[in-house]
């Protein structure tokens, strides 16, 4: 039976996009060739990419805004760099809110191109609540945010007004609630939280912004050549983006982001009133910043953990485990999960607490 799959990323996915996947990789579109062996230059994936580039722009309520979709290779990790690369002027400074390790890495590389200004900081908290009340500088570069911390399980549930661009990490939770995407000048996601598998990279950036740094950019990392290009610049990640479009159209067919958001409320919602409720449990991050993808949680009683592990795993679960820098458990919710998964956990909670 398929497991119940909390895994922080790669992650589940719709079922029906692994169906579509699979019989994709035997015979794509008919065509009597697999996906996996066809030119990134056919008409037949030209379309793909098409497509997916307009969807995205299409679910994020950004179309005919001045936006452009790109599908990228190297992570959101690549991410950290290019964003500076591109953005940061020549002695210039930008603004970074510190709320995790993703936002961490993405400072550190950022220090290499210019003046770091950390706004904000949870650090010394271990990161267990987004940092209020910061401000932007009106000479910034750009302001770089995470708008969903994977590794804490804490969400940024506003983001700053502000006439500085603004660039945001969106890895772990794009697509699961709605926003006013048009707030943001740059957003960028690995798909493998919320997307698709591991191997693309997913970057939205307001072309306005670009252009202005005044350095050489290498081509590779120069989001105005991949523009041109139309994120065909060199081989992209083929099947990563055909899967990717198989969610993006799971998506779309859902409802959109509103119709996935409901969802994703209700299996929050599920999950820490029980966290809150059940005395064995006590949730890590703070209240108000909690994330509707990422609930991080510990038993309070470390001795229950071996009992505790071996009953969710009886029950079909796999991925709890917490971020191996953090411990206890984390569930990550995405889209693709399930309300009866999170019941199944739940479930399994109610148990442990009758059976001790
Ligand atoms: C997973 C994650 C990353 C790293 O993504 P890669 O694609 O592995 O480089 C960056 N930021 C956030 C918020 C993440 O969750």
């Amino acid at each position: 039976m398929k497991k119940h799959n909390y895994s922080a990323g790669p992650c589940i996915l719709p079922q029906e996009v692994f169906e579509k996947s699979a019989q994709a990789i035997l015979n794509f579109n008919n065509s009597d060739l697999s996906i996996l062996e066809i030119s990134h230059r056919s008409k037949d994936f030209v379309a793909v990419m098409d497509e997916a580039r307009a969807l995205v722009l299409e679910l994020l309520g950004l179309e005919g805004k001045g936006y452009q979709a790109l599908f990228l290779a190297g992570g959101a990790s690549l991410e950290f760099l290019m964003v500076p690369y591109n953005l940061m002027k020549t002695d210039g400074k930008a603004a970074y809110l510190d709320t995790g390790t993703w936002a961490s890495n993405a400072i550190k590389e950022a220090k290499h191109f210019g003046e770091t200004l950390i706004v904000g900081s949870s650090k010394e908290q271990n990161y267990n609540h987004i940092p209020k009340g910061y401000s932007i500088p009106e000479d910034a570069s750009y302001f770089h945010c995470t708008s969903n911390n994977t590794i804490f399980g804490t969400q940024m549930k506003s983001f700053p007004t502000t006439n500085v661009p603004v660039v945001c990490d969106m890895s772990s939770d794009i697509f699961s609630r709605t926003l006013d995407f048009s707030k943001f000048d740059l957003i960028y996601a690995g798909a493998q939280k919320n997307m698709g598998p591991a191997g693309a990279t997913l970057v939205v950036v307001k072309e306005e912004i670009l252009g202005k740094s005044g350095s050489y950019i290498p081509s590779m990392l120069d989001y105005e050549k991949h523009i041109k290009a139309e994120s065909m610049y060199n081989t992209p990640p083929v099947f990563p983006i055909y899967a990717s479009l198989l969610t993006l159209q799971w998506l779309k067919n859902l409802g959109g982001i509103a119709a996935i958001e409901k969802i994703n409320e209700a299996k929050a919602n599920l999950l820490y009133t029980e966290i809150d409720r059940n005395p064995l449990f006590k949730g890590t991050a703070a209240v108000e910043d909690r994330s509707i993808m990422n609930a991080t949680f510990l038993l309070n009683d470390e001795n229950h953990a071996p009992i505790f592990d071996k009953m969710w795993k009886e029950a079909g679960i796999s991925g709890l485990p917490g971020h191996r820098s953090v411990g206890g458990y984390r569930a990550s919710m995405y889209n693709a999960l399930p309300l009866e998964s999170v019941q199944v956990l739940v479930d399994v909670m109610q148990s442990l607490e009758k059976n001790l």
